[in-house]
């Protein structure tokens, strides 16, 4: 068991990125994203990051503005895993985060907000 979970500890995680996409480099988003795509292999896949830290496009007080969200490309994904992989982030992050399926594009969203 030991053995087993150090494994899962010491694999590297993997994901893709966006072209035009700007990864965010504060330590909460950084931890997020190795989370998500932990979560990702663990299922299966490799996630990429869509979005990250932007200077435009996203509503008033969005969180991509402080480098402290970054979505996530689901439509590579069957439709019936979205809530899924949603939902394990969610629980692997904890409250601090938000953890958000959005619409159009579709894309999972992660932002740093704790309460
Ligand atoms: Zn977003």
């Amino acid at each position: 068991m030991a053995v087993a979970a150090f494994v899962l500890l010491a694999r590297r995680t993997v994901f893709a990125v966006k072209p035009g996409a700007t990864l965010s480099t504060k330590p909460e988003i950084e931890h997020a994203r190795r989370i998500v795509a932990s979560v990702y292999q663990a299922n299966g896949y490799t996630v990429t990051v869509t979005e990250g830290w932007a200077s435009e496009g996203h509503t008033a007080n969005s969180k991509h503005y402080e480098g402290l969200a970054e979505d996530y490309r689901v439509n590579d994904i069957p439709f019936d895993k979205w809530l899924t992989l949603a939902a394990q982030i969610r629980a692997r992050l904890g409250s601090d985060y938000d953890v958000l399926l959005e619409r159009d594009p579709d894309h999972i969203h992660v932002e740093y907000d704790p309460k």
